[in-house]
């Protein structure tokens, strides 16, 4: 029986875990990121490979086939780290990479969290801020009140220095949908939204309510997927291959 290895921390990685199982021995790793995380079925190793060397040693000696890089889009040094280490390894490597929201043109575009922060003071005064934990603390400064949401509540290392007093932290976990979306900013004031372009239904309703009510959202764009690296952007696209 072959042997795949996908790299996780998504709900496509879970769902391909499911379509694969019965033909391969299905290896899923998580970074270990989160408390509980949902857990696919199969095997589940957890934590960092060790860089790409650490990795290339690990497709070996567990004598991998083939790795599905199907963590998150903003996931830029594991997939980074997937395509080096494959290569070293001779081990197929494919991406399943989710498309991209549907965005308005007119809302602002930036490269990073840094961009993105700077932008808001000039957008509103109340933000809504889903772009996760890791980086909250390019917002700290913005001087204008921030609702924070995420999965896990952000703290040191990411965050040596506590939130200003004008922020509120909300933990949850999606899916999300338009009429909440919409009533929390209403509650909250929200009059600018910041996001990644992660993709995904799950979070997806955070961006219809801001169009319903005319808010204007800044997109961070995705990091770019190491060129030559096949990409697919649905489980049933990588199942099918996997399983031709
Ligand atoms: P990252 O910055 O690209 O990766 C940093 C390091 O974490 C990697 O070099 C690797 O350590 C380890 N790592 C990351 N993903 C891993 C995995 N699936 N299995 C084993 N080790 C992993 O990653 P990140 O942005 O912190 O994301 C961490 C996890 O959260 C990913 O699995 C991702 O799918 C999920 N996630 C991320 C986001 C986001 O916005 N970034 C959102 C939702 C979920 P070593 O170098 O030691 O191997």
């Amino acid at each position: 029986m072959p042997t795949v290895l996908i790299l996780g921390g998504t709900g496509e990685a879970r769902r391909l875990a499911s379509a694969l199982l019965p033909r391969y021995r299905v290896i899923s790793s998580l970074a270990g990121r989160v408390a509980d995380p949902a857990r696919p079925v199969g095997e589940v190793r957890v934590g960092g490979f060790g860089g790409p060397s650490g990795l290339a040693k690990y497709l070996l000696d567990e004598r991998i086939d083939t790795v599905v890089d199907a963590t998150h889009p903003f996931a830029a040094q594991m997939s980074s780290n997937a395509a080096v280490a494959s290569a070293a390894s001779g081990v197929r490597l494919v991406v399943l990479r989710r498309p991209g929201y549907d965005l308005d043109p007119s809302w602002p575009r930036v490269d990073s969290l840094a961009e993105a922060a700077e932008r808001l003071p000039s957008l509103g005064e109340r933000a809504f801020i889903t772009t996760g934990r890791q980086g909250i603390g390019y917002f700290r400064n913005i001087g204008i009140a921030g609702l924070v949401r995420c999965v896990e509540p952000p703290g040191p290392p990411e965050l040596p220095e506590p939130l200003p007093a004008n922020f509120t932290v909300l933990l949850a976990r999606g899916p999300f949908t338009v009429d909440g979306e919409t009533e929390l900013m209403r509650e909250h004031r929200i009059d600018v939204l910041v996001t990644k372009d992660s993709g995904g239904a799950m979070t997806a309703a955070k961006l219809e309510a801001a169009r319903s009510l005319g808010i204007p959202v800044v997109v961070v764009d995705r990091p770019p997927v190491t060129p030559g690296v096949p990409v697919l952007s649905t489980v049933d696209e990588v199942a099918r291959l996997l399983l031709a």
